[in-house]
């Protein structure tokens, strides 16, 4: 991946942000376990951040996905995980399917108020009974004249608390499992939808989870994104966004926990010398150095892949498994190096180490990931 003048700029001007306006407030945010959305996207929405491949005519900046990879990775300077992944969700979960089927009164309503940080999105598809099986939903959008009728619930709903629409996966007919659902853009106060209280998780403290209940929710038909029965089509195809989203959001923040692990290290003496001189130590880093380089370059090689017009299923999915690994062994062996500090709640291997591991889960889990590669190297069982 080639980058230009206009990718550094986007790194600078997000990277001032996060240093300026993000990270000195990270502790204040995760001890209160909610951050402000409405305003961190108001000045995100300002710097022209939120739409950096969305449609110019819905105030975006028409740029290709390497600008979504350049602004994830830089993310990766926060201090936590729960602010990145709420702004992800705004711009590389919920909207990219309104970006590319909207009818154009839809974007106008919806996706150009969430471009300009003025409105909060979530995106609705995990359920209390159905996760990793995304075909398994339940939840039901019935048709009565020219609205349709929401019943069922969505689990672990990132921006729950905060968010003015949902993206919603719901079965729009009782067809087959992959051709009867549809994408549904639904209004958070419409009557008939009540939000849980904050679900209580071992990380991603700042980011408001929850469950989401609709009981004969009524939205016009023209709130459909693109056409009915082709929802789990889309949502495959923001899963591919979502995914390499996930995996150059881990790259810089893999990368800073080892540096800051290296300079404790360096700093820590211990039988007569810095922990860091200690050649198990200073060997292991340099190992995991090497394997965040490693994702890096699949991240890039991925990415140039889908900015070319590929399919790059396969490319993402391993992408996003080899973040989700890395998330698990990089803070781990960090966190052994800080000794008890490790073990303390606020150290910055620590609440890598808690954060981090979603990766494995969300958004596809690990597992999900594997079945897909093999499914396409063509070794994946066929079903009984
Ligand atoms: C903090 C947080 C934020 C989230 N935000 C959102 C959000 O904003 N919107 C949204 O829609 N969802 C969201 N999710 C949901 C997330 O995407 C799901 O948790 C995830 O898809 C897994 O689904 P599940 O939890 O139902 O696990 P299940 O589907 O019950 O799976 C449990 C485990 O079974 C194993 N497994 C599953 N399938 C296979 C397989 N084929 N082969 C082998 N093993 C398998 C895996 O180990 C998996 O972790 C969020 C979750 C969390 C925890």
């Amino acid at each position: 991946m080639q980058f230009t003048h206009e990718h550094e700029q986007v790194r600078r001007t997000l990277r001032r942000f996060i240093d300026e306006e993000i990270n000195p407030r990270v502790d204040e945010w995760e001890a209160a376990e909610m951050f402000p959305a409405r305003e961190v996207f108001g000045r995100l929405g300002a710097l022209g951040l939120l739409g950096l491949t969305k449609p110019e005519a819905f105030g975006g900046a028409g740029l290709d996905y390497s600008y979504s990879v350049v602004m994830a990775e830089t993310l990766g300077h926060a201090n936590c995980g729960a602010i990145p992944m709420a702004i992800g969700v705004q711009t590389d979960m919920a909207t990219p399917a309104l970006a590319r089927f909207g009818s154009d009164a839809l974007r106008r309503e919806f996706l150009a108020p969430a471009i300009a940080g003025e409105a909060v999105a979530c995106i609705g598809v995990s359920e209390p009974g159905a996760g990793s099986d995304v075909a398994a939903i339940r939840t039901a959008a019935r048709r009565d004249g020219g609205d349709y009728v929401i019943d069922g619930s969505k689990m672990w709903i990132t921006n729950s608390l905060q968010a003015d629409w949902m993206c919603l996966l719901a079965n729009t007919s009782d067809g087959p499992a992959h051709r009867n659902k549809s994408l549904i853009v639904v209004p958070m106060d419409t009557p008939g939808i009540s939000v849980g209280s904050k679900i209580r998780k071992i990380g991603m403290m700042a980011s408001d989870t929850g469950l989401i209940h609709f009981d004969g929710v009524r939205v016009p038909q023209r709130y459909r994104i693109g056409e009915e029965g082709e929802g789990f089509a889309y949502q495959m195809l923001q899963f591919q966004e979502e995914r390499l989203w996930a995996a150059a959001n881990a790259i810089e923040a893999l990368a800073n926990c080892i540096g800051q692990t290296a300079e404790y290290a360096r700093e820590r003496q211990a039988f007569g010398r810095s922990v860091l001189d200690h050649q198990v130590v200073h060997f292991r880093l340099a190992e995991l150095k090497t394997e965040v380089e490693a994702l890096r370059a699949l991240t890039y090689l991925a990415t140039g892949h889908y900015v070319a017009g590929r399919d790059v299923t396969e490319w993402a999915s391993m992408a996003k498994l080899k973040a989700g690994r890395l998330l698990r062994e990089v803070p781990d062996a960090c966190l052994q190096f800080w000794g008890g500090m490790g073990y303390t709640w606020d150290n910055p291997a620590s609440r890598l180490y808690r954060d981090g591991r979603l990766a494995s889960i969300a958004g596809g889990a690990d597992e999900v990931m594997l079945g897909i590669i093999a499914k396409r190297m063509g070794i994946l069982p066929a079903r009984r």
